[in-house]
């Protein structure tokens, strides 16, 4: 099995893995290989379940497992962590969901009750769900940690003490930041947004900087904000805390207040700001990504740095800024589900190592688009390409790199398609046959008469990618529609060269019955008609008269200028359909 596991500095993902070694070294020599019982090198990623999680998101959990799975190809133990953020409060009912959810607002994401018809126990499991689906999909290894389980159990007991003994150094810390930056106190998730909610929360002002910081009470500065007892919402005010007992006075805009022992109270958070950097110190995270919007000087990266090592002593990871994944003609159809494309969908139209090379291939601070529309065409003929190259030997390192990233990790190859025949001419053919399978394999086993298809499942999983492609993504005014009955009016209009150009076209039909045969006719004929040998190199001139000469085969079988390339759609249409079609 080719392998760039020993290879350094083939591409950004070596680069990184080097320097997560590097560092997991320098902070603990001897322990990054392999040991009984060593947790390995720890990388990270945080999601929160607060809604769909947006596809642009996936690069969060992409970007180290890349990391994480090439150092464990070069043999050391590593672990990916996913941390839920599921702890953190419910911001916003989404568009699409009954607004009295609005009552939940305040509360933990695993205390709302999930989406009306949903069989999962709490709003966040709800949206856990299809992403953890999509990620064992890819072959993405993980360790899920549910920041509700962690609180709620007691697990940061001594952290969250320590950081109240420590809470004026916190203070101290971000107040460093609180008057350069106000807008980038806020928690901006760890994770990009899509822009509209990007901008919806900041024009929240700087309530959402409070909420993040913990900064704003009359009595104090805090970094815990506990939940209340009695409505379980986060709209709560610690008025006093006492170091020796740990007993914690907060009231509720419910009007409830309470005195709680914070050593025995476990249902609360820190604020976002100190949360983070405590989970730095508490995991051993030596690797952790976030989006661009956290190069800001207040930023919680920043912020976190500092607070990491001043109140926690541990370090802050490697984080790279990543910059932002966009969508393109995500079609209209998905608003039912708020219009965000999750991984769930992308995997719905392409296959799973498709989609790695699109974040592996690129460097986290190139931004880059994700294709829903035409050009996820294009991207697939880009991909067979580069496949061509692997088997032929001619790819560049870093293109071989990345497409080995993309089709397995340490554990193995993932799933692939036994022929994959290239996905235009697929969503083309089920385009034309509307997903009818004994139609479909029909005009698959024709493509190539001395090796066959002989069965729909060798094309399998792309061809249920294509088909998806075209039934959710593809406008019904870009379909092709074969026409039921000749264009009679057309014919008749045609002039004697147009007339000769069809004969010359059906005459050839029966030699030229397989997807290469037909490329040759379709170019061919007006070579003939032009006087030139088939194999003749094109000449300006040439190239008009075959230009004129596919507008008119389009017109006459599916009425529009253009279509699907020729070839695949007279294979598509059959030999006595398109008999029928065009005889003048
Ligand atoms: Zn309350």
């Amino acid at each position: 099995m080719p392998t760039v596991a020993q290879s350094t500095e083939t591409d950004w993902v070596s680069r990184f893995a080097d320097e997560v070694i590097a560092e997991a070294e320098r902070r603990a020599p001897g322990t990054a290989k392999s040991g009984a019982g060593a947790p390995g090198i720890v990388c990270a990623s945080g999601l929160s379940p607060s809604g769909p999680i947006h596809l642009g998101n996936l690069r969060e959990v992409m970007t180290p497992h890349l990391v994480a799975d090439e150092i464990r190809r070069r043999g050391y133990e590593c672990v990916h962590i996913v941390s839920w953020d599921d702890y953190d409060r419910y911001r916003k009912v989404p568009a699409g969901i009954d607004p009295s959810w609005a009552e939940h607002i305040g509360k933990p994401l695993t205390s709302v009750p999930a989406p009306p018809g949903s069989s999962y126990p709490n709003w966040a499991e709800h949206f856990k769900a299809p992403m953890i689906k999509a990620l064992e999909e890819m072959g993405i290894e993980f360790h899920g940690i549910s920041q509700t389980e962690k609180y709620t159990s007691g697990a940061y007991r001594e952290q969250i003490l320590h950081a109240m003994r420590h809470r004026e150094q916190i203070d101290a810390v971000l107040d460093r930041y609180r008057t350069k930056d106000k807008a980038g106190a806020k928690k901006p998730a760890k994770q990009q947004k899509p822009v509209d909610e990007a901008e919806l929360e900041a024009a929240e002002g700087s309530g959402a900087a409070s909420e993040d910081d913990g900064s704003a009470g009359g009595a104090g500065y805090y970094p815990y904000k506990p939940y209340c007892s009695v409505c379980e919402r986060d709209l709560t005010t610690v008025t006093s805390y006492d170091d020796e007992t740990t007993e914690m006075a907060y009231t509720c805009a419910c009007g409830h207040g309470e005195t709680v022992l914070l050593r025995e109270h476990d249902r609360g958070k820190l604020v976002w700001k100190v949360d983070w950097p405590m989970r730095w110190a508490y995991e051993g995270v030596v690797f952790e990504p976030s989006g661009v919007d956290h190069s800001s000087p207040g930023s919680s990266y920043v912020v976190g740095g500092q607070i990491v090592r001043e109140v926690f002593g541990g370090e802050q990871p490697i984080g790279p800024m990543y910059a932002f994944v966009g969508i393109s003609g995500m079609a209209k159809m998905s608003s039912s589900k708020g219009g965000v494309p999750t991984p769930a969908d992308a995997l719905e139209i392409m296959e799973a190592p498709l989609l790695r090379w699109l974040y592996a291939r690129r460097r986290p601070n190139q931004s880059f688009k994700i294709a829903f529309d035409q050009e996820i065409q294009r991207t697939y003929d880009e991909w067979d390409a580069l496949e061509r190259k692997i088997t032929e030997g001619t790819a560049q390192p870093a293109d071989a790199a990345a497409y080995s990233r993309a089709t397995r990790t340490a554990a193995g190859e993932l799933p692939r398609t036994p022929r994959p025949l290239p996905y235009r001419m697929l969503a083309s053919v089920v385009d034309i046959t509307t997903g009818h399978d004994e139609q479909t394999l029909r005009i698959l086993s024709e493509l190539d008469p001395d090796n066959p298809v002989k069965s729909l499942d060798e094309t399998r999983p792309r061809l249920d990618r294509a088909e998806r492609w075209i039934n959710t993504q593809v406008p019904a005014d870009q379909r092709t529609r074969v026409r039921e009955e000749p264009d009679t009016e057309l014919l008749a209009s045609l002039g004697e060269t147009e007339r000769e150009s069809l004969r010359l076209l059906l005459e050839g039909l029966d030699t030229h019955w397989s997807l290469d045969g037909l490329t040759t006719l379709v170019y061919g004929v007006p070579k003939l008609q032009a006087g030139f040998a088939a194999d003749a190199k094109p000449t300006p001139e040439l190239k008009v008269a075959q230009r004129a000469f596919f507008a008119l085969l389009y017109r006459l079988l599916v009425g529009r200028d253009t279509g699907p390339r020729l070839p695949t759609l007279l294979l598509a249409v059959g030999a006595d359909r398109v008999r029928k079609l065009l005889a003048a």
